[in-house]
């Protein structure tokens, strides 16, 4: 384990190569440093702007190892890696969060139980492997329930909500023998995320509360401060602190957390990384997200997590290519100077693909995202919903 700080010049190593990678090497690259890409694909968002882009498969372990051997630290920004890959680059230099975080988060079951048993709030669920064990949920914990795969969801990717009995059978079929976990459903009023920092020596420090906003599970708009009282906002804060303590994160970790009708936070969804919902504070904020992972995992201070005035954040996926019937309208959206604009390099838009993402800052909330919801529809060609 290296001793002291990992200072500017040093190089650092990225597994995963998309627009999180791309964001922390820019940050990483403000402050002197140079960063090394592994991931299967080539010209990536966070390739194109790295110092050397490692295509490889993650199972190329050989691969691996040569890319742990030119590089201080190594950090992710995608969690699906194999923990063979992690492990590998563990012999060699630091990896952070290290690979028992990731084996903990790349697997809901996994996470769900670890949180439980440690007492942290998570809504009642179960491992389903066969049809009677999705019988047996449901007469335990009731319908309407959330059923997902066990392993490698994201954005709503492999889940389903039941409403009754009769839908059993074809949601286990829809399974396709792969381990699934049932979930109660729960009754939110408001879904929020906590990106926090930890170092080696265990200093702490959360970003404010983020308030997220989906559309067909994906997520639409973030804006902060969030609309909870500050009770709740310091409630949240600690839980993050307690989960990233008892996962002995070094890095930067995101959780997940429903506020339900009845005002207590359940945590939904860990991810050992930075988070789409923390991109406003690149524009927001005195220290990004990227730059406080960046931070975290080279052994420097951690950032002040301030937020500088109300911010939201929305995403450009694809659509609003296919929207704008072709390349969307640039000048316009940057009418609104304060409005900022960022897009992660990738060549083909996709309908519901990440292709960049929007910030506007405001007096109020209320305002920001006035702000880039009417910003969006002028790149689309669009009259605004809301008027600012
Ligand atoms: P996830 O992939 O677990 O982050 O879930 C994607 C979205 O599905 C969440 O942001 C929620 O809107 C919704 N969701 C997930 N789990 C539940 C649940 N147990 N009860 C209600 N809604 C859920």
């Amino acid at each position: 384990m290296a001793a002291g700080p990992i200072l500017p010049g040093a190089t650092l190593g990225v597994l995963g190569s998309g627009q999180l990678g791309r964001m922390f090497t820019i940050a990483a690259r403000r402050l002197g440093y140079r960063v090394h890409i592994y991931s299967p694909d080539s010209d990536t968002p966070a390739g194109q702007v790295g110092d050397v882009e490692f295509v490889a498969p993650y199972e190329d372990l050989d691969r691996v190892r040569e890319f742990a051997r030119g590089v201080r630290v190594v950090t992710f920004e995608f969690e699906t890696v194999p923990s063979a890959t992690s492990r590998a680059c563990a012999e060699i230099v630091p990896v952070r969060p290290d690979g028992e975080v990731l084996h903990v988060t790349q697997h809901r079951l996994r996470e769900k139980s670890f949180l439980e048993q440690r007492g942290f709030p998570v809504t009642p669920f179960r491992c389903i492997q066969s049809l009677a064990d999705l019988e047996a949920a449901a007469s335990d914990l009731g319908l309407p329930a959330v059923l997902k795969t066990a392993s490698f969801g994201y954005d709503g990717k492999g889940q389903r909500k039941l409403r009754s009995a009769a839908e059993l059978p074809e949601a286990f079929a829809g399974l396709n023998g792969a381990e699934g976990i049932y979930e109660a459903f729960v009754d939110f009023s408001r879904e929020v995320s906590v990106v926090a920092a930890r170092t080696l020596d265990g200093r702490f420090a959360a970003f404010p509360v983020f308030e997220n906003l989906h559309t067909n599970h994906i997520l639409d708009v973030t804006v902060a401060p969030a609309a909870i009282a500050p009770e709740l906002e310091r409630q949240a804060a600690e839980l993050a602190r307690g989960i990233l303590e008892s996962l002995q994160v070094v890095g930067l970790l995101t959780v997940e957390m429903f506020v339900t009708r009845d005002g207590r936070l359940l945590v939904n969804e860990l991810a050992p990384r930075t988070h789409n919902s923390g991109h406003l504070t690149i524009d927001g904020c005195v220290t990004s997200q990227f730059e406080q992972q960046l931070r975290a995992v080279c052994g420097l201070p951690l950032g002040s997590t301030e937020l500088r005035r109300p911010t939201a954040m929305c995403n450009l996926l694809g659509d609003v290519w296919f929207n704008a019937g072709g390349q969307p309208d640039w000048p316009a959206v940057l009418a609104d100077p304060l409005v900022k604009l960022h897009l992660y390099g990738k060549a083909e838009p996709r309908r519901g693909r990440k292709m960049g993402h929007l910030t506007a800052t405001g007096a109020t909330v209320d305002e920001a995202i006035a702000r880039v919801r009417t910003a969006r529809c002028r790149l689309e060609r669009r009259s605004p919903v809301s008027p600012l």
